[in-house]
């Protein structure tokens, strides 16, 4: 059960702020964050089984996530999510991504929810069959597995309390990168393990956390765990993505 929490717009020292867990089965292959394209430059992971990845960031400042929606089990004749994900992240525009999503046709896919943002607007896209794409308001927006909005989302519901608090908390944005990377290894006590954002069932869990955000002068941040974030340290990859994107600090 994957969490992606989206900040956007709510703080003046970046615009786009994004922790994202990923679930995975443990068993499945695949790389940490790495330049994986040019023209446009594109950092993200790579899932080996497909090629696709989870989210990344591209040199245009666009960044493009997605969850997988678990409606009912998958069909494996269908195209990997992930890799309409990375085809996304080869976009110049928010535009261009609105463009290419909403061409989607019915039943292409499994279902999905997607996150784009450039650092001005942000659009979430549920895919059921076909998209649905709403715009985001300024503030903090939870997407996890479920359809935007259900009842027992408690994941969702908890990731946006936990991260307007931290966002409220903070007195600048490094103190709040660094709550980010406590709140992604976060275990619930009680309840279903799958509730926490932080994951462990058998066979399928969290394998690794990123945290990807846009400074106020486009300066990339990416932050990495390649691992469960409980156990797994965080990485800075920011100098290499600045580099990769050619931004001038
Ligand atoms: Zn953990």
């Amino acid at each position: 059960m994957c969490t992606l929490v989206l900040i956007h717009r709510v703080l003046d020292a970046a615009p786009l702020v994004v922790l994202a867990n990923r679930d995975e089965m443990l068993g499945r292959p695949s790389v940490g964050p790495r330049l994986v394209r040019r023209e446009p430059a594109v950092f993200c992971g790579l899932d080996l089984k497909e090629g696709g990845t989870w989210c990344g960031l591209n040199e245009h400042g666009l960044f493009v996530g997605l969850t997988n929606l678990t409606l009912h089990a998958p069909d494996p004749t269908k195209r990997s999510r992930g890799l309409l994900c990375l085809d996304m992240l080869g976009c110049r525009s928010l535009d261009q991504v609105h463009g290419a999503v909403s061409a989607t046709g019915a039943g292409a896919y499994n279902p999905f929810n997607m996150v784009a943002s450039d650092g001005t607007r942000a659009m979430r896209v549920r895919y059921d069959d076909r998209p649905a794409i709403e715009w985001l308001e300024p503030g903090v927006h939870a997407t996890t597995n479920w359809p935007v909005g259900s009842e027992g989302d408690a994941k969702r519901v908890w990731s946006e309390t936990r991260v307007k608090q931290a966002v409220s908390d903070a007195p600048d944005l490094g103190s709040l990168l660094d709550s980010l990377q406590d709140i992604a290894r976060t275990h619930e006590r009680d309840g279903d393990p799958r509730a926490s954002i932080c994951c462990h069932v058998p066979g399928y869990g969290t394998r690794s956390s990123s945290i990807v955000a846009r400074t106020a002068d486009g300066g990339p941040i990416y932050r990495y765990s390649d691992g469960p974030p409980c156990e797994a340290r965080f990485e800075d990859f920011s100098a290499v993505v600045a580099e990769a994107f050619g931004h001038q600090p």
